[in-house]
């Protein structure tokens, strides 16, 4: 009889489970990730007012891997020898492969800044939320004046100040500054979306720093290059990611500071054994580093595994609609579609419903419990509810009552 082909799954968040999802059990596929829970990160910044607790933005990997009937090993990949073809993790165990699927997202990224690494919170985990949290409701619980610094204008800086302006607004000595190096927030984005939310913005205790660059942290303030010192009471670093080191260290990126090349087809530049995806890979279209591209590259990858071992011509990958929603906390919510941005609060409803349709569908009930029945029709009507709603048609009709930023 001949042996099953293996498979090893680095990384289990977006990317990563999208492939193990797609993988058929016939392979003998393991899947590896340093943490126990799948974390559903577009939602994290709604810990911070309080909205929603970690248990509901995490799913246990083990269970969402073993319903597939593949295997979880939660232990940190230190190597992934391309040439030999194993996977060695923390402990000294390899992992040997047919095919290897990298999905480890990306690091948080401090520019080198000093004191940045010890006085600033990351802004990358359901965990650094929570403790952004804890730290802001014993701020404002003390009574004093409180002064939050949000370094980073990107998505996660614009959601971040909007769960904070949703929790605590109304708190008389918030003061919350926004430092951003470009001269506008959300770059790379529509100008308009921008400039939407800075209008908003103007009715809450909110300055932005706009084109200026952070030269060091302090236990208590955050020195800008252009000379000016702001108080900080909590200073939030959503200024960016880099790459795990895992892809230099394993020579699938060129560089420390490089995403790992791909193909069009998702497999690595330097082997063709091993398929790249997620914010980990760069394409030679590059994509934007976002949940949904992460998911759909996952799932292709697995398709292009199933033809590498069938000896078939592998598909190249090609990018969805970009479609994107974007929340500034209770304030507004806004939804870009390609290029056409609609704004109102009631889209906060859709941002949920997309939360809740993903997890349930990666989070399927078993059994046949009543309270597994219950999941299994709110299951369906999620999906009667989301799905439809992302066609074409019926979006139009929900979008009639929203305001066009940019049509
Ligand atoms: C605050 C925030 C808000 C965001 N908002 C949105 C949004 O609104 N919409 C959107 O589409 N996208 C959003 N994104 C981006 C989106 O979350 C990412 O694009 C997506 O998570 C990428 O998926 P991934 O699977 O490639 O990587 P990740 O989700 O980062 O997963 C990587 C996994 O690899 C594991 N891992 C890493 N290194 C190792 C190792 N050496 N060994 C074992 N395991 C390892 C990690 O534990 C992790 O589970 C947001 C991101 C953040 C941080």
């Amino acid at each position: 009889m001949r042996s099953r082909k293996k498979v090893v799954i680095l990384g289990a968040n977006f990317a990563g489970i999208a492939c193990a999802r797609r993988l058929s059990a016939h392979f003998d596929v393991t899947v590896i990730d340093v943490s126990g829970y799948f974390e559903f990160l577009p939602n994290i910044h709604e810990l911070l007012s309080g909205v929603k607790s970690a248990d509901v933005l995490r799913l246990p990997r083990r269970r969402l891997v073993e319903t597939l009937g593949h295997s979880f090993v939660c232990e940190t990949a230190t190597e992934v020898e391309t040439h030999a073809g194993y996977v060695e993790t923390a402990s000294g165990r390899r992992y040997a492969f047919d095919a290897c699927v990298v999905a480890v997202g990306g690091v948080n990224n401090t520019f080198g800044v000093r004191g940045a690494e010890q006085f600033s919170l990351p802004f990358k985990s359901v965990d650094d939320c929570v403790a952004i949290a804890q730290r802001l409701r014993d701020l404002v619980t003390s009574g004093k004046n409180v002064s939050v610094v949000i370094i980073g204008a990107g998505l996660e800086g614009v959601e971040a100040l909007g769960e904070i302006l949703r929790g605590y607004r109304n708190h008389p000595g918030l003061a919350v500054h926004v430092v951003e190096g470009s001269e506008r927030i959300l770059t790379g984005r529509d100008a308009r979306l921008g400039d939407d939310i800075l209008q908003h913005c103007a009715d809450f205790p909110v300055t932005f720093h706009l084109g200026e660059s952070v030269a060091s942290l302090t236990k208590t303030r955050v020195k800008l290059v252009s000379g000016r010192s702001l108080p900080s009471d909590v200073t939030l670093w959503t200024a960016g990611a880099k790459p795990s080191p895992l892809l230099f260290s394993s020579g699938l990126a060129p560089t420390a500071n490089a995403w790992a090349a791909v193909t069009p087809t998702l497999q690595s530049c330097v082997a063709p054994a091993v398929f790249v995806v997620g914010d980990a890979a760069a394409l030679p279209d590059p994509l934007s580093k976002q949940a949904y591209h992460a998911l759909d590259m996952g799932a292709h990858a697995a398709g292009n595994v199933q033809r590498y071992f069938d000896g078939v011509p592998l598909k190249p990958f090609s990018r969805g609609l970009e479609l994107g929603l974007i929340a500034l906390g209770d304030v507004d919510t806004y939804l870009t579609v390609g290029r056409r941005i609609f704004a109102g609060p009631s889209l906060a409803a859709a941002k949920e419903i997309v939360f809740q349709a993903n997890m349930a569908r990666l989070d399927p009930p078993l059994g046949r419990s009543p309270a597994v029945g219950l999941g299994q029709r709110y299951w369906r009507g999620l999906h009667r509810l989301a799905l439809p709603a992302l066609r074409p048609a019926a979006l139009r009709k929900s979008l009639s009552g929203l305001r066009v930023i940019a049509g």
